[in-house]
């Protein structure tokens, strides 16, 4: 196959290492290396500020978005004065020529809706649940009207639109020589996620504070109210926060920990933290719901319990000695290796590059 000159447009809600973008921050360098990793050319469109790992990077300012998790489903889609989405799509409008395809992370309105109107294909992998209505109406249009545009992280994720069928399932892949196994667990629990009241830090606290083990907290701190009321609530939890840490550093951590908690009250649409765990070779509890639910074998590299129970996280918990850590890197390496995220995204673009 000919190389391809891959055009990625990044999710506008925050810079590229800042972790306000969440999981698609490491999902798109993971696709540049992946495809990079397969011989093809590829360049980032991205907010200023962005850091894109030894890709090509454009950057471009503006006015963020409002974050899809905080407005209502029936929220209608409200674009600012400079827009940083519209920017970035003004550029990749400019540059299409010169690539064979464009894809796009944001799960917004815009992106969706100007599919049609670009002569380069433009693709799209959803980086989030169904969450808003307006949203959801262009996204569907793209897959009724062209099939095979648009991708998604897992089966859990694809079910949360009512055009989920017509969602290719890619997966996600992470470059695990990064990522080393800790096979000697120290005393302590982690959770790792933007402090956001969707990822519902609140059961992780009052399951660590039941089972009397510390819990490490890794992640930026998206909203403070929330963070402070989360942990006046469970004084009995140790708690301790250890900030927004670089990959590197927070595998290391990682690896340290008995096992990783997983609480959200929304439907996540895969769940880095859960591969970034397995590739540490950590357990992972986590409820049963959305992405994460689907990348655990319960009882054998964590276990899948009940949402929103907090016993149910402690039972689970309780469980985690008899888990093999080295099983949890095993399963990391079949499924979520570069090469085999690298395949999937090959078969998913070559008939969009190729054309019909
Ligand atoms: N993360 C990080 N350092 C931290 C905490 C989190 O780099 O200290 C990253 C983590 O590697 C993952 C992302 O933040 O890629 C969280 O992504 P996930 O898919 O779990 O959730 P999202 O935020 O997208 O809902």
């Amino acid at each position: 196959m000919a190389p391809w000159r891959v055009l990625l447009v990044s999710t506008p809600i925050g810079a590229l290492g800042t972790g306000l973008g969440g999981g698609v921050e490491l999902t798109i360098a993971n696709v540049a290396r992946a495809l990079g990793g397969r011989g093809h050319h590829v360049e980032v469109v991205a907010p200023a500020g962005s850091r894109a790992d030894g890709a090509a990077l454009h950057e471009v300012g503006g006015a963020p978005p409002p974050s899809a998790q905080r407005e209502g489903r029936d929220a209608p889609t409200r674009i600012p004065p400079d827009s940083l989405l519209a920017n970035m799509f003004s550029l990749a409008r400019q540059r299409q020529d010169d690539h064979d395809v464009l894809v796009n992370f944001a799960y917004d309105w815009l992106g969706f809706y100007l599919t049609p109107f670009f002569s380069t294909p433009l693709a799209h992998v959803v980086s989030m649940g169904s969450l808003l209505d307006t949203v959801d109406a262009a996204l569907g249009a793209v897959v009724r009207d062209l099939p095979g545009r648009a991708a998604c992280h897992t089966h859990a994720q694809a079910a949360t639109f009512a055009f989920g069928d017509g969602l290719h399932v890619v997966g996600n892949g992470l470059d695990l020589a990064h990522y080393e196994v800790g096979l000697e667990p120290e005393e302590a629990l982690a959770w790792v996620a933007r402090i956001s009241p969707e990822k519902g830090l609140e059961d992780a606290l009052a399951a660590a504070a039941r089972v009397g083990l510390p819990l490490r907290v890794f992640g930026v701190v998206d909203d403070e109210p929330y963070w402070e009321a989360a942990r006046r609530r469970y004084p009995g939890a140790v708690v301790s926060y250890e900030g927004f840490l670089p990959t590197e550093r927070l595998q290391a951590e990682l690896g340290r920990c008995q096992a990783l908690l997983v609480t959200p009250r929304w439907d996540e649409a895969f769940g880095n933290v859960v591969a970034e765990a397995l590739a540490c070779g950590v357990p992972v509890v986590t409820y049963g719901r959305g992405g994460p639910a689907e990348l655990v074998a319960d009882g054998e590299t964590g276990f899948v319990v009940e949402a929103g129970s907090v016993p149910a996280l402690v039972a689970g918990i309780e469980r985690v000695g008899e888990l093999d850590r080295a099983t949890c890197r095993r399963h990391a390496e079949a499924a979520f290796s570069l090469e085999a995220f690298g395949d999937r995204l090959e078969r998913w673009l070559a008939p969009q590059v190729d054309g019909p």
